[in-house]
């Protein structure tokens, strides 16, 4: 038995959405904002968000209008999982083919879709292939060991080593995550036809832009090896051109929870995903923004540089499954801002995680992590009319809310806003080769991006103190000649930078002092 060849179908224009800028993909002009619908915003006042309250809060995020500034300006959603479910969060899917009736219904999702695509924002959704609620119809009748779905699972008759669970029949399940998520059988050509239909449903019929996949990276267990497996990278490369198929234009983005050289194994082929989420990256961001200094992130991106296709890799700083980035950074908005002012200045496509804008804390266990959106000082932030949401609000959302800072100019939400709308006005900061000049001073680092018609350059001073002891150098770039500095981020007037025939520049101070903490994005413009 083999899995029968996919059926070409014609290619549909999808979105009439712009394509991207200088020959890149769609994604590396796309700004994306992860939401967990159940916390987003509740419509029907049952205390759980659903695909309603977002569509009612997607000016917040997109008014449609770019020469606004009191949106947030991202152009890409991606929701976790929608399905029905066996738990909260929905990583543990009961059927791909429906929308969780807690967060609405099919019509809603589409409803969701038209709305967002007339804002040009594209719409991601979380696709679980490696495993499914012990729930799922297909585990329980797997249980049956003469079952046609028994062999959709791992079975084994004797325990070897962790993550097996004993069935029904007395058989053992593999279950990698966790004993009620049951991994699907890819050996099996049956589980990976019905995947494909199941891709093939919300991509074609129903018309999402792309799927975040979940944990790639066990897709296929390998005699004891259960990541990173040939027959997973095998059947990615089988699957691409189907998905392609279905819509050129879709992305296929990989969760890869590994260092940089093992997500690239992923995509820098360019037969498997497009994008993997960069983690690296994410930590050494984060690192910068926490121990102001800026080695790691220095180093990080130089590698990661070098192993990923030119902007081909998902930046963020955390996301729903680690702690808050303001609760890793104590509190200090300050230091938030320096975080936020690397993931925009950096190369990739950049992801906000709901609440990030606007310092939400969270520390683990997991739901804290994922706590409603507090929008006003209102009970329960506004976030629901019902008197208890399905998970309480942090304690502290009568001041930090939407409302709180939407008008306040230095405000974190403010700061998102800015650096979004620089990333959407200036190609540089999507698309521009990247360089990182030396800057002499371990508190300050330096992003410089730069496409045939635009230099921009990021300068952040990492730390608590004032900085006059630093100096940019790269001793290789495209610069040549004298540059005048015009502000595109924090105030000037900035110092002429001059580059040698060679492009080499060295020492250049934009500014004789730069303030604690302080971001400066300018541009730089010939002035020959
Ligand atoms: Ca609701």
């Amino acid at each position: 038995m083999s899995a029968p060849a996919p059926t070409p179908v014609p290619v549909q224009p999808v979105t009439g959405l712009p394509a991207g800028t200088a020959g890149y993909p769609w994604w590396n002009d796309t700004v994306f904002y992860e939401v967990f619908v159940r916390s987003f915003y509740d419509s029907d006042g049952d205390g759980i968000g659903d695909l309603n309250g977002l569509i009612a809060k997607l000016d917040y995020l997109n008014d449609e209008d770019p020469n606004t500034t009191t949106d947030l300006g991202v152009t890409g959603l991606w929701l976790m999982p929608i399905h029905p479910a066996a738990s909260y969060h929905g990583y543990d899917v009961i059927d791909y083919y429906q929308v969780n009736p807690e967060y609405g219904t099919l019509d809603d999702f589409k409803h969701l879709l038209t709305e967002a695509h007339q804002r040009g924002m594209r719409v991601l959704m979380d696709w679980v292939p490696n495993h499914t609620s012990d729930q799922h119809p297909w585990f329980v009748t797997a249980q049956d060991p003469n079952s046609d779905y028994h062999d959709w699972y791992v079975w084994s008759p004797r325990v070897s080593g962790s993550g097996w669970y004993a069935g029904a029949s007395g058989d053992y399940y593999y279950a990698h995550f966790d004993l009620h998520m049951p991994d699907l059988n890819y050996a099996n050509p049956a589980v990976t036809e019905q995947m494909r239909d199941v891709a093939r449903y919300w991509l074609e019929d129903v018309g999402v832009d792309g799927f975040r996949i979940d944990a790639i990276r066990y897709l296929i267990e390998d005699g004891g090896f259960t990541e990173h497996t040939d027959p997973t990278h095998a059947w990615l490369r089988a699957f691409r051109p189907f998905y392609k198929t279905l819509n050129p234009e879709a992305l296929m983005l990989g969760e890869i929870w590994d260092s940089s050289g093992l997500v690239a194994d992923y995509t820098a082929g360019g037969d498997e995903l497009d994008l993997g989420f960069n983690f690296d990256l994410a930590r050494a961001i984060l690192w910068a923004a926490a121990y102001r200094r800026d080695t790691l992130f220095r180093e990080t991106l130089t590698k990661d540089l070098a192993v990923f296709p030119p902007g081909q890799f998902a930046t963020f700083i955390t996301n729903h499954d680690q702690d808050r980035v303001m609760s890793v950074l104590g509190d200090d908005v300050a230091r938030a801002k320096v975080a936020a002012a690397l993931l925009f200045a950096s190369p990739g496509v950049p992801f906000v995680y709901y609440g990030e804008e606007i310092g939400l804390l969270g520390k683990k266990p997991d739901p804290s992590i994922r706590a409603p959106m507090p929008w006003t000082a209102d009970a329960n932030g506004g976030f629901t009319v019902a008197s208890s949401p399905w998970i309480g609000l942090n304690p502290d959302y009568p001041a930090r809310n939407v409302a709180a800072q939407t008008d306040d100019p230095n405000s974190l939400l403010s700061f998102y806003r800015d650096l979004i709308r620089l990333r959407n006005e200036h190609a540089a900061l999507r698309v521009g080769d990247t360089f990182v000049p030396e800057t002499g001073n371990l508190s300050v680092t330096a992003v410089l991006r730069v496409t045939q018609d635009e230099v921009v350059l990021a300068v952040v001073n990492l730390g608590k103190d004032p900085v006059s002891d630093y100096g940019l150098a790269l001793a290789e770039s495209p610069l040549q000649g004298d540059y005048q500095a015009a502000p595109l981020l924090g105030p000037g007037p900035f110092a002429r930078l001059a580059a040698e025939a060679s492009g080499a520049f060295a020492k250049y101070q934009p500014l004789p002092t730069l303030p604690p903490y302080g971001t400066f994005i300018l541009q730089l413009q010939p002035t020959r």
